[in-house]
């Protein structure tokens, strides 16, 4: 399949493309257009939060970015390479699953539900993709996951099975378990949601000093705190489009539009 590239524009120098570049995204399940022309534009090292009501596509907008979902319109480029296909004379070609899947490895995603395999321990689950997927020697990945064990404070726990750890330490292994394949951006679906609120700020902590640590990050969340302290950017969507982007004092705390403010008045 080709199709042609919307706003195709001469790329910028590395230094100053943009690690993560949404055009005009489109998405539909059947009947219903859950994205409606999504532009977005993340810096390397930056780290955007996505907020806005249930239903509002965030989690549709980042599978896409992952391609686990096939948009319908726009482009979606991670640093630099379309998302799902190639380009070559300003044409698109799609790319064959195993391509999607190197491409998907500058990706790393953490969910809600933190999917560890239960019958591996925080170390092995850290070191099954790295081995598996990235064939890395096991000596090599174990003493990676060592390393990124600790990063999220769980150094002591590498023998330990997930049904053994909390909920907050399960999220960070998977957190581990992500940065294991060296992603260039990673993207948080509501990584707190679903844990008891004594629980979060460790997980909060972690994705802190990753934010710190200069990677680039798009999180959905409904953590205005976080989004306030840690977010360069604030991006508010609701109904499949982005009411309001900006500075996330400016976007949270005065923000522009009614529609942000009234979701606003309901998470606060
Ligand atoms: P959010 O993460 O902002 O809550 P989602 O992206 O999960 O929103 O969902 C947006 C809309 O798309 C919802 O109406 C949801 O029911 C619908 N949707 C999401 N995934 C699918 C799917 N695979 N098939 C059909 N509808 C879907
Ligand atoms: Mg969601």
């Amino acid at each position: 399949m080709t199709a042609t590239i919307p706003h195709a524009a001469p790329l910028a120098a590395t230094s100053e493309r943009p690690m993560v570049e949404a055009v005009e995204v489109h998405k539909r399940f059947g009947n219903l257009e859950v994205l409606k022309g999504i532009t977005m534009s993340v810096d390397r090292g930056q780290v955007v939060c996505l907020l806005g009501p249930s239903g509002s596509g965030k989690s549709t907008f980042l599978r896409c970015i992952n391609h686990l979902e096939q948009i319908d319109a726009g482009m979606i480029r991670v640093d630099g390479e379309t998302v799902g296909y190639r380009e070559r004379n300003g044409k698109l070609y799609e790319l064959r699953e195993r391509e999607v899947a190197t491409q998907r490895r500058k990706v790393g995603m953490v969910f809600q539900r933190f999917n560890l395999f239960p019958h591996m321990t925080a170390l092995e689950n850290v070191i099954e993709a790295p081995v598996q997927v990235a064939r890395r020697s096991k000596a090599d990945a174990r003493e990676q996951a060592q390393r990124l064990l600790a990063q999220v404070g769980l150094a002591e726990k590498a023998d330990t099975y997930p049904a053994q750890l909390s909920g907050g330490q399960q999220q960070r292994v998977a957190i581990a378990r992500a940065l294991a394949m060296e992603p260039e951006v990673m993207l948080f679906d509501e990584p707190t949601s679903a844990l008891d609120p004594e629980l979060v700020g460790d997980v909060l902590d972690v994705m802190r000093g990753l934010a710190e640590s200069g990677m680039t990050m798009i999180v959905v969340t409904h953590e205005i705190g976080f989004a306030r302290e840690v977010g360069d950017v604030a991006v508010f969507m609701d109904g499949g489009v982005v009411v309001e982007a900006g500075d996330p004092a400016q976007v949270l705390g005065d923000p522009t539009e009614e529609r942000t403010r009234s979701f606003l008045s309901k998470v606060l």
